[in-house]
C-alpha cells in the first residue's frame, strides 16, 4: 500500500522539533488521537507511529483533519523559509558568519527528548530555538544519551530514587545521518590500547537549526564503549573524559561529515557552552598542524574563531581531570607525540591559585583556547574575572578579558498561551502595553485565577501518581482532592538541587512556615520540585527532609513536592504560580533562568540578589532577600536569610496579595504583574541574548577568523 501524502506530511511535522514551541501544531497531533497523545506523553513521533489502521482510515476520510494537516505543514514550510533577522536591516547583514558551531554537553528542547539535567541544557535549547527564529546559522553538536539524565521518583520514606528507562531513538524526532550513497555516517576517535571509539550521528531539526548528537551504541564498539553515552553526567572520570573526547573531537569530525553530506560550508565560529567541549580545540589544532603549522601557530590560528562561555561560580562546578589520565589519551600515535601531549597538558594546567593537587582543568583550557570568553550575567562576569584572574597575573581583576552576556529564555516555549496570544494580538506585540488599559484588571486577574485552577488540577494529578508510586494505598488518598486552593497565594520553587540553591531554607523554622501554610486566613501554598545528582548525597538529604515535611498531615494539603522535575513539570507550574522563589547563596548562581520564565508569565520573583536578579530587580517586579554577608558561619547566614525570607512574606508579599482588594481583585498586585510583563518580559528573552552573542561575539570572531576583513 502506498503511504498517503497526508501521512508523510504528519511525519514531516513530527520530525521537526518546531512543534515543541508551536502549540497549534501540538493541538493538531492531540486532535488526531487524544487518548494516544496522553499515552505517548505528547511525543508526536510516537503518536504517528502508534496510530492504528482503523484510526488511519478515519483520518484519511476526515476532510477537516486533512485540511488541518495540510495547513500545518504549509505553516512549517513558511516558518522554515521566513526571512532572518541576520539579513534584516538591524541585523549584521553580510557580516553574519556563514555558520557557527555550538558545542554543548546537554540540550533541553522538550521533555520528549530528555537530554538535559537542568539550566545549562535548557539554555542551550533556548539558544538554538531563538537562533532558528532569528535565522542565525548555528549548527548544534552534542551527545545522545541512551537513558538521558535519570528519572526521579520517591521512596515511601521520601528519599529520591533513580531509574534509567531506555529511550528509543527511532521513536524520537531524530534522523540517523547518512552519506549520499546511503551508508551510515560513523565517526571514530582513537583511544589508548589500539582501541577505536565509534559513534553514529543523529540529526535533530530544531526549526531551521540542525543539531547533531553522537551515540556510541553501535555494534562495532566494545561493550564498554557501547554504553559510554548511556547517561548524562554518569560514570567515573574515565567515562567523563571519554564522553568529552567524543563531544569535542568526535563532534568536530561529525561536523565535517555533516557539512560534506549537506554540501554546506564549514563553520567559521566555534562556541563552547561550558568546558566539557574543550577538546574541540585540540582537534582543530591537530588539523592545522597537518597543514604544517606548529602547535603554537595552530592554537593561535584557531583561537580567534573560538568562544568560551563559563556557567559556574565555583571550582567544584568545573570538570577537572588527573593530568595522567589526559596524558594517556593524547599519548597515542593518532595525536602528535610527546611534544604534542606536553602542549595539550599546558592548555589545562592550573595556575598557582588552584588547590593542590593540580588537575587538568577544562575551564582553564576553554579560556586558553578561546579568543573571547564570557560569563552569563553581569555579576557572574565579575565573579569569573576574580575566579580566573590567575591566568592573567599582570592584569588588574577588572581587566581580565571575560565579559558577560546575560542568559535569556525562549518566550514561545515558556510563556503561557493565553498571555502570549493577548500580547501578540491585542497588544500588537508590544509588551509595554501591559501597563496600559487594553487589558482590564478583571480580565488579567481572571486569566491568572484560571491558571491557578489548572495548576491545582495538575498538581493533584501528579501528586496522586507520585503517592501511588511510593506505595500509598489509593483508598487512603482521598485528601489529595483537597490539596491546594486556586484562591490562595501560590509560591513555587523548581530547579536542580545542588546545596548552594538551599532547597530547604524555607524549612529553617518549620513552625513559622507551618503557620503561614495552615492558618485560616491569608494563607500561602507552596509547590516544590527538583532533582539531585545521583551522587549528591547532601542534595538528596535535602529532598528527603523536604518531603518528610510535606508528608505531615497538617502540611500535606498546603505544600507539595512533585517528583521528576523536567520541562513539562516546570511548564505546568509557571502559569499557575504568583511568586517564584529562589534563594541561592550569593554569588553562587551564575544566572538562573527559571525566574525569567516565571516573569514571562507575570509571576513576581522573590530571590536573593544573585545571578540575573541582581541586575534586573527594580523594587516593583518582586522582592530581594538580603544576603547576610557579615555572618560568621554558614549556619548563622542561613538563619538570618531565612528569617528575612519569612519577614518579607509576612510583611510584604502576603499583604500585597490579600489587601487592597477592589471587587475581590488585588489591584496593587495586578499593577506589579503588569509592570513585570511590560518591563522584564522583553529583557529576559533569548532573542535578546542571541542578538548579543551574534553582534558582540560571533560577528567579530568571524571577521577576524576570515582574515582579509580583519582590520
Ligand atoms: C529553567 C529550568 C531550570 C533552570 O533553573 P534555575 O535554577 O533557575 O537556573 C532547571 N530545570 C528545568 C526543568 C527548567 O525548566
Amino acid at each position: 500500500m502506498a503511504i498517503p501524502g497526508w501521512f508523510q506530511a504528519l511525519d514531516e511535522l513530527a520530525m521537526n522539533l518546531r512543534w515543541s514551541w508551536h502549540a497549534p501544531t501540538r493541538d493538531l497531533f492531540e486532535a488526531l488521537d487524544p487518548g494516544l497523545w496522553e499515552t505517548v506523553g505528547g511525543n508526536p513521533v510516537a503518536l504517528v507511529r502508534g496510530l492504528d489502521m482503523e484510526r488511519i482510515k478515519e483520518i484519511g476520510s476526515d476532510r477537516d483533519l486533512l485540511g488541518w494537516i495540510a495547513l500545518a505543514l504549509e505553516d512549517l514550510h513558511t516558518y522554515l523559509r521566513s526571512l532572518s533577522w541576520c539579513d534584516s536591516e538591524d541585523g549584521p547583514g553580510r557580516h553574519c558568519p556563514t555558520a557557527i558551531a555550538y558545542f554543548s554537553p546537554e540540550y533541553g528542547i522538550t521533555s520528549v527528548l530528555p537530554q538535559y539535567s537542568g539550566g545549562l541544557g535548557i539554555l542551550a535549547g533556548d539558544h538554538l530555538k531563538s537562533a532558528s527564529d532569528m535565522g542565525v546559522p548555528i549548527i548544534g553538536i552534542g551527545l545522545l544519551y541512551g537513558a538521558g539524565y535519570f528519572r526521579q521518583a520517591l521512596a515511601l520514606d521520601g528519599s529520591q530514587t533513580e531509574s534509567y528507562p531506555e529511550l528509543d531513538p527511532f521513536g524520537m524526532p531524530l534522523h540517523p545521518l547518512h552519506r549520499e550513497d546511503g551508508s551510515l555516517v560513523e565517526v571514530s576517535v582513537a583511544l589508548p590500547g589500539d582501541e577505536i571509539m565509534r559513534a553514529v550521528v543523529w540529526k535533530a531539526d530544531v526549526g531551521k537549526i540542525p543539531l547533531l548528537l553522537l551515540d556510541t551504541d553501535v555494534e562495532s564498539n566494545s561493550e564498554e564503549l557501547r554504553t559510554l553515552t548511556d547517561r548524562l553526567y554518569g560514570g567515573d572520570a574515565e567515562t567523563r573524559i571519554r564522553q568529552e573526547l567524543l563531544l569535542g573531537v568526535g563532534g568536530m569530525r561529525a561536523l565535517r561529515e555533516f557539512c560534506r553530506v549537506y554540501d554546506t560550508p564549514l563553520p567559521t565560529v566555534f562556541h563552547m557552552n561550558e568546558g566539557h567541549a574543550g577538546f574541540v580545540a585540540v582537534e582543530r589544532i591537530r588539523e592545522r598542524m597537518f597543514e604544517g603549522l606548529s602547535f603554537a601557530q595552530a592554537l593561535e590560528a584557531s583561537r580567534k574563531s573560538m568562544i568560551f562561555t563559563t556557567h559556574t561560580t565555583v571550582p567544584a562546578g568545573i570538570d577537572r581531570f588527573d593530568p595522567e589520565l589526559v596524558s594517556s589519551y593524547f599519548s597515542i600515535p593518532a595525536w602528535g607525540g610527546e611534544d604534542f601531549v606536553r602542549q595539550v597538558l599546558a592548555l589545562g594546567e592550573e595556575t598557582e591559585d588552584w588547590s593542590e593537587p593540580k588537575r587538568f582543568n577544562m575551564a582553564l583550557m576553554g579560556l586558553r583556547v578561546a579568543g573571547q570568553a564570557n560569563g552569563v550575567s553581569l555579576l557572574h562576569g565579575e565573579v569569573s574575572r576574580e575566579m580566573f584572574r590567575g591566568l592573567w597575573p599582570d592584569r588588574e581583576v577588572k581587566d581580565v578579558p571575560i565579559g558577560s552576556i546575560t542568559n535569556g529564555v525562549h518566550a514561545a516555549t515558556w510563556m503561557d498561551r493565553d498571555l502570549a496570544e493577548i500580547e501578540a494580538t491585542r497588544l500588537g506585540g508590544d509588551p509595554s502595553a501591559w501597563e496600559g488599559d487594553l487589558v482590564s484588571d478583571e480580565e488579567l486577574w481572571g486569566i491568572l485565577r484560571e491558571q491557578r485552577i489548572q495548576f491545582v488540577e495538575a498538581a493533584q494529578r501528579r501528586l496522586q501518581a507520585s503517592l501511588l508510586e511510593r506505595g500509598f494505598s489509593i483508598r487512603r488518598l482521598r485528601w489529595v482532592h483537597s490539596v491546594f486552593d486556586p484562591d490562595v497565594l501560590t509560591i513555587a520553587f523548581a530547579r536542580r538541587v545542588p546545596t548552594y540553591k538551599r532547597l530547604t531554607l524555607m524549612l529553617r523554622d518549620p513552625e513559622r512556615l507551618r503557620d503561614l501554610l495552615v492558618r485560616e486566613d491569608r494563607r500561602i501554598q507552596i509547590v516544590v520540585a527538583g532533582k539531585a545528582h545521583p551522587h549528591d548525597e547532601p542534595g538528596k538529604g535535602l529532598i528527603q527532609d523536604l518531603v518528610e515535611f510535606t508528608d505531615r498531615e497538617d502540611i500535606r494539603q498546603h505544600m507539595v513536592f512533585l517528583p521528576n522535575c523536567d520541562m513539562a513539570v516546570v511548564g505546568e507550574l509557571l502559569p499557575g504560580c504568583d511568586v517564584w522563589l529562589n534563594n541561592p547563596v550569593r554569588p553562587y548562581e551564575a544566572c538562573g533562568t527559571s525566574g525569567m520564565k516565571a516573569a514571562l508569565n507575570g509571576a513576581l520573583n522573590l530571590s536573593t540578589r544573585d545571578g540575573w536578579w541582581d541586575e534586573w530587580s527594580d523594587g516593583r517586579n518582586g522582592w530581594d532577600i538580603p544576603s547576610a554577608d557579615g555572618a560568621a558561619t554558614p549556619e548563622e547566614r542561613d538563619d538570618l536569610e531565612a528569617r528575612w525570607l519569612y519577614e518579607i512574606l509576612e510583611d510584604q508579599v502576603i499583604p500585597l496579595f490579600y489587601d487592597n482588594r477592589v471587587n475581590d481583585i488585588p489591584v496593587e498586585w495586578v499593577k506589579r504583574v503588569r509592570h513585570t510583563l511590560a518591563t522584564l518580559g522583553p529583557k529576559v528573552q533569548a532573542t535578546r541574548m542571541v542578538r548579543d552573542y551574534t553582534t558582540t561575539l560571533y560577528v567579530p570572531a568571524a571577521r577576524v577568523a576570515s582574515g582579509p576583513l580583519a582590520s
